[in-house]
């Protein structure tokens, strides 16, 4: 018997019209270049993103067409993220921290046939134009300066009437958005976005052990836009009618604490990095900004080390929320939120679960497989994290290759080494081309890093396997210290081995000035394995 329920598409432009209809008058506030403030209301970007999608198809682009976006985070942006899909384009955001081959690479791959740039970064787009095969650059200019060659944003707005805007039939599976990896662990693989992977990752997010998102939140994206739809916020936001604030290009931490001071932003996300800084700033200038409005900072993209969430906490009261997504999954995947079963324990015990990645959101579904098949949720045993649900990648886009990473039974292989312990909360022990294996066994290269990074006198450790002849791999490890700070070799061991089994130490611990970081501020493995290799060859 079917069941007699409606078959109400799950669309972008659903969420279009319950803003315009309900929070019309809500502010989003963005910081432009030249630090001013721009303000406007969910009415004005609705109508603006009509234009938009007026405009495009006027030029003659069609539905399934791809419109790229190389642009920080701010309200053109996120005109066109309803704008575009709004008449069934697809949003490419394209991530201006690429090397510039891998930018013209994809770019390219996605045949993107317009691209929306940000004036500030023009310099960056004319060394890569003469190689990509778009037919609009369309500049965002606050000034309304022209450039040859190119369409100026607002002129294009202003040569469409919003009214002209017809909703086209959307199929809820079809694509409306597509985002390439950062390729930490290779090419850049596109990942496309279906309306209802992004419309159900929004009630994911919304569920109050994820999000918790509510009308009343002020909230700021400090995660690029650029990058996995800034964890879907600009949807998220907009579904629930939050009122949105954009740092613009402005993403040193005295921008950031001026901006939440500002505009009494209640919820904040970004990668740890980001927060490093702020942290920092908050310590040295104490009282100096009054975020009492915080909330909630969001922390993912990277292990959020334990040392800065308790000091958010401890010393600024300031809550941390770790969690853990990657493009493949829109992104956000498990956030970690203190279970009841811990509710009254001591903060130690609390500590436990705020520093793993934390459990599944609804629908999403986890397991880890090792060299032997699932393993137990015992919180200790290693595997390899294979995830499912309605806005988890099935395929990756035009790459055949792509398809090892996922199973027979329909699981994506995420590639992050993983313990799960009873309670279904995931801890990264690693990435499976950065587990260290020696003799057979994993060694986790992200404990020993957090391990170190805990010891007084260390800003930074990364730590990367290096061949031996006997047991195939050993770590070791690169250590960047504080400034003024000194220690030895010996102390560093000595404080591992409190910690770990023997066999774990790092055969090498060397000292560097600092750790190559990719587009995304990962640590770049591949290359401190080069280095150290040549070094200890040397
Ligand atoms: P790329 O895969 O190219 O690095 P993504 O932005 O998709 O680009 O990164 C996703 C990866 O980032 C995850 O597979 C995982 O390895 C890492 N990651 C994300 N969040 C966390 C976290 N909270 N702790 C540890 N690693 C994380």
């Amino acid at each position: 018997v079917d069941g007699l329920m409606m078959n109400y598409p799950l669309v972008l432009p659903a969420i279009m019209r319950r803003a315009e209809a309900l929070y019309g008058d809500k502010e989003i506030v963005s910081r432009l270049p030249d630090k001013s403030y721009h303000r406007y209301t969910y009415a004005d970007m609705i109508r603006r993103a009509k234009q938009l999608a007026v405009a495009l198809q006027r030029l003659g682009i069609q539905p399934g067409d791809r419109v790229a976006t190389l642009a920080w985070n701010h309200y053109q942006h996120l005109e066109a993220y309803f704008g575009i899909p709004a008449f069934g384009g697809v949003l490419h955001t394209l991530n201006l921290r690429l090397p510039p081959q891998d930018l013209i690479y994809v770019a390219n791959h996605a045949e993107d046939r317009v691209i929306l740039v940000d004036e500030s970064l023009l310099p960056l787009f004319q060394k890569i134009r003469p190689q990509l095969n778009v037919e609009h650059v369309v500049v965002i200019s606050n000034e309304g300066n022209e450039h040859e060659g190119t369409i100026g944003y607002e002129q294009l707005l202003a040569s469409a009437d919003p009214s002209e805007y017809r909703e086209p039939n959307l199929d809820e599976n079809q694509a409306a958005a597509m985002c390439y990896t950062s390729g930490t662990t290779g090419r850049p693989k596109g990942v496309v976005y279906s309306h209802r992977a992004i419309v159900m990752h929004c009630f994911g997010c919304l569920f109050p052990d994820a999000i918790s998102l509510r009308e009343t939140d002020v909230v700021t994206p400090v995660v690029p836009m650029f990058h996995v739809n800034a964890w879907g916020l600009p949807f998220t936001c907009t579904m629930v009618g939050a009122k949105q604030v954009f740092p613009g290009p402005h993403l040193d931490p005295v921008s950031l604490a001026e901006l939440f001071q500002a505009e009494r932003v209640t919820v904040t996300a970004g990668v740890p990095t980001i927060w490093l800084g702020l942290l920092q700033l908050l310590d040295s200038n104490p009282g100096a900004y009054d975020l009492s409005s915080m909330r909630a900072m969001l922390i993912g993209g990277q292990a959020a080390p334990e040392g800065m969430i308790r000091g958010f906490r401890e010393r600024h009261n300031l809550h941390v929320v770790h969690g853990w997504g990657m493009t493949e999954t829109t992104p956000v995947g498990t956030l970690a939120y203190v279970p009841s079963q811990a509710l009254d324990a001591p903060m130690d015990e609390q500590y436990y679960y705020l520093t793993k990645q934390g459990r599944p959101l609804p629908l999403i579904e986890i397991r880890a497989r090792g060299e032997h098949g699932l393993v137990p949720w015992d919180g200790k045993t290693m595997g390899e994290l294979e995830i499912r649900g309605p806005w988890v990648a099935r395929a990756y886009y035009n790459d055949p290759e792509g398809d090892t990473q996922f199973t027979e039974d329909g699981w994506f292989r995420t590639g992050d080494i993983v313990t799960i312990d009873p309670l279904g909360y995931v801890q990264i022990t690693d990435r499976v081309k950065d587990v260290i294996k020696s003799g057979g066994e994993w060694i986790s290269s992200v404990a020993l890093e957090n391990a170190l990074m805990a010891h007084p006198a260390v800003a930074e450790a990364a730590v990367v396997a290096v061949p031996h002849p006997k047991w195939l791999e050993r770590p070791a490890a690169v250590v960047v210290l504080k400034e003024g700070q000194t220690a030895t070799e010996e102390e560093l061991r000595a404080h591992l081995a409190d910690q770990f089994p023997k066999w774990w130490l790092p055969d090498y611990i060397v000292f560097g000035t600092e750790i190559p970081r990719t587009s995304t501020g990962k640590f770049l493995k591949s290359a401190l394995r080069e280095q150290l290799r040549e070094q200890l060859r040397d």
